[in-house]
């Protein structure tokens, strides 16, 4: 399997949410500091984000990760557009 195919990506029109499957080690700690819950278990046992749109972007689960394994951006909206962290427009 290629590796791209195990990054899973939650999005919506404010936030993305990636999760690099094969560098998470499913410790849930992740899960356990996220404050408006956003992230539960999935079937495999990785995080997922299923209450995205709650998302407040305080990155603690991402500063918690102990093996870089999820990250969080915040989309933000100039001149109608939605500009991503790197300056791209999605
Ligand atoms: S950035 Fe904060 S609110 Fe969003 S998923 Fe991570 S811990 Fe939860
Ligand atoms: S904290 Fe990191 S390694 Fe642990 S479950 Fe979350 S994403 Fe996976």
């Amino acid at each position: 399997m290629d590796k791209e195919d195990k990054i899973k990506i939650y999005e919506n029109e404010k936030t993305i949410i990636r999760i690099k499957e094969d560098w998470c080690k499913s410790c849930g700690i992740c899960i356990h500091f996220c404050p408006k819950k956003v992230l539960m278990k999935s079937e495999t046992g990785y995080p997922m984000a299923k209450n995205i749109d709650d998302c407040i972007h305080c990155l603690l689960c991402e500063l918690r990760c102990p093996d870089f394994a999820i990250q969080v951006e915040k989309k933000e909206k100039i001149f109608g557009h939605n500009i991503n962290h790197k300056g791209l427009e999605d």
